[in-house]
Protein backbone atom coordinates (compact mmCIF):
# COMPACT_ATOMS: atom_id res chain seq x y z
CA UNK A 1 0.00 0.00 0.00
CA UNK A 2 1.47 3.47 -0.95
CA UNK A 3 -0.40 5.98 1.36
CA UNK A 4 -3.87 7.33 2.19
CA UNK A 5 -5.93 8.06 -0.80
CA UNK A 6 -9.50 9.22 0.62
CA UNK A 7 -11.68 8.83 3.63
CA UNK A 8 -15.38 7.59 2.82
CA UNK A 9 -17.85 9.51 4.57
CA UNK A 10 -21.67 8.39 4.16
CA UNK A 11 -24.29 10.89 4.38
CA UNK A 12 -27.91 11.63 3.96
CA UNK A 13 -28.10 14.80 1.76
CA UNK A 14 -25.62 16.43 -0.92
CA UNK A 15 -27.69 19.15 -0.31
CA UNK A 16 -26.43 19.46 3.42
CA UNK A 17 -22.95 18.03 3.81
CA UNK A 18 -21.12 19.51 0.35
CA UNK A 19 -21.86 23.21 1.98
CA UNK A 20 -20.87 21.85 5.73
CA UNK A 21 -17.88 20.00 4.42
CA UNK A 22 -16.71 22.79 2.16
CA UNK A 23 -17.09 25.08 5.52
CA UNK A 24 -15.73 22.34 7.63
CA UNK A 25 -12.09 22.15 5.37
CA UNK A 26 -12.44 25.68 3.37
CA UNK A 27 -12.20 24.34 0.19
CA UNK A 28 -14.89 23.73 -2.69
CA UNK A 29 -16.06 20.22 -3.66
CA UNK A 30 -14.30 19.64 -6.98
CA UNK A 31 -16.37 16.94 -8.40
CA UNK A 32 -19.56 14.94 -8.09
CA UNK A 33 -19.82 11.49 -9.81
CA UNK A 34 -22.16 8.99 -9.86
CA UNK A 35 -21.51 5.32 -9.31
CA UNK A 36 -24.33 3.21 -10.36
CA UNK A 37 -23.39 -0.15 -9.95
CA UNK A 38 -22.70 0.75 -6.23
CA UNK A 39 -26.06 3.19 -5.81
CA UNK A 40 -24.33 6.07 -5.04
CA UNK A 41 -23.64 9.60 -5.56
CA UNK A 42 -19.73 10.75 -4.73
CA UNK A 43 -18.46 13.88 -3.90
CA UNK A 44 -14.44 14.83 -3.46
CA UNK A 45 -12.81 17.23 -1.87
CA UNK A 46 -8.95 17.69 -1.89
CA UNK A 47 -6.66 18.14 1.28
CA UNK A 48 -2.79 17.68 0.06
CA UNK A 49 -2.67 14.90 -0.36
CA UNK A 50 -5.61 12.88 0.81
CA UNK A 51 -9.03 13.36 -0.18
CA UNK A 52 -12.59 13.17 1.34
CA UNK A 53 -15.40 11.11 -0.48
CA UNK A 54 -18.77 12.05 0.28
CA UNK A 55 -20.91 9.14 -0.19
CA UNK A 56 -25.07 9.52 -0.39
CA UNK A 57 -27.32 6.73 -1.48
CA UNK A 58 -28.95 6.79 -4.87
CA UNK A 59 -31.65 3.70 -3.47
CA UNK A 60 -32.95 3.32 -0.27
CA UNK A 61 -31.73 -0.06 -0.02
CA UNK A 62 -28.55 0.51 -1.16
CA UNK A 63 -25.39 -0.50 1.02
CA UNK A 64 -25.03 3.76 2.00
CA UNK A 65 -28.46 3.97 2.82
CA UNK A 66 -28.55 0.76 5.07
CA UNK A 67 -25.47 1.75 6.50
CA UNK A 68 -27.04 5.02 7.77
CA UNK A 69 -29.73 3.16 8.62
CA UNK A 70 -27.77 0.97 11.40
CA UNK A 71 -24.81 2.91 12.56
CA UNK A 72 -25.42 6.66 11.13
CA UNK A 73 -23.93 9.50 9.48
CA UNK A 74 -20.01 9.08 9.53
CA UNK A 75 -17.05 7.29 8.73
CA UNK A 76 -17.50 4.12 5.88
CA UNK A 77 -14.62 3.43 4.64
CA UNK A 78 -10.83 4.06 4.34
CA UNK A 79 -8.93 4.02 1.14
CA UNK A 80 -4.83 3.04 0.39
CA UNK A 81 -3.47 3.77 -3.14
CA UNK A 82 -1.74 0.80 -4.02
CA UNK A 83 0.57 0.30 -7.34
CA UNK A 84 -0.66 -3.10 -8.17
CA UNK A 85 -4.19 -3.96 -7.22
CA UNK A 86 -4.12 -7.75 -8.30
CA UNK A 87 -1.16 -8.65 -6.38
CA UNK A 88 -2.18 -6.32 -3.07
CA UNK A 89 -5.74 -8.40 -3.59
CA UNK A 90 -3.38 -11.83 -4.04
CA UNK A 91 -0.62 -10.67 -0.82
CA UNK A 92 -4.46 -9.91 1.53
CA UNK A 93 -5.59 -13.20 0.59
CA UNK A 94 -2.47 -15.09 1.39
CA UNK A 95 -2.67 -13.21 4.84
CA UNK A 96 -6.12 -14.90 5.36
CA UNK A 97 -8.36 -11.86 4.37
CA UNK A 98 -12.12 -11.72 2.98
CA UNK A 99 -12.01 -9.59 0.15
CA UNK A 100 -15.52 -8.26 -0.68
CA UNK A 101 -15.39 -8.73 -4.62
CA UNK A 102 -13.29 -11.26 -6.46
CA UNK A 103 -11.90 -9.09 -9.16
CA UNK A 104 -10.95 -5.01 -9.44
CA UNK A 105 -14.05 -3.29 -10.18
CA UNK A 106 -14.39 0.21 -11.56
CA UNK A 107 -15.04 2.46 -8.77
CA UNK A 108 -15.22 6.95 -8.52
CA UNK A 109 -12.32 8.91 -9.80
CA UNK A 110 -11.13 6.94 -12.29
CA UNK A 111 -9.87 4.20 -9.78
CA UNK A 112 -10.14 0.55 -9.88
CA UNK A 113 -11.12 -0.69 -6.68
CA UNK A 114 -11.78 -3.63 -4.40
CA UNK A 115 -12.87 -3.84 -0.54
CA UNK A 116 -11.54 -5.94 2.28
CA UNK A 117 -14.74 -7.26 4.70
CA UNK A 118 -14.28 -5.34 8.02
CA UNK A 119 -14.86 -8.43 10.05
CA UNK A 120 -11.24 -8.86 10.10
CA UNK A 121 -9.86 -5.83 10.46
CA UNK A 122 -11.35 -4.40 13.48
CA UNK A 123 -14.28 -3.42 12.04
CA UNK A 124 -12.76 -1.10 9.43
CA UNK A 125 -14.00 -1.16 5.92
CA UNK A 126 -10.76 -1.33 3.64
CA UNK A 127 -10.84 -0.39 -0.08
CA UNK A 128 -7.95 -0.50 -1.99
CA UNK A 129 -7.66 1.97 -5.01
CA UNK A 130 -5.61 2.24 -8.26
CA UNK A 131 -5.55 4.74 -10.83
CA UNK A 132 -7.22 3.74 -14.21
ZN1 LIG B 1 -13.86 5.16 -1.49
Amino acid sequence: MLKLEHIGVAVKAFSESIPLFERILGTSCYKTEEVSSENVNTAFFQKGETKIELLESTDPNGVIARFIEKKGEGIHHIAFEVADIHAEMERLRQEGFTLLNETPKPGADNKLVCFVHPKETNGVLIELCQER
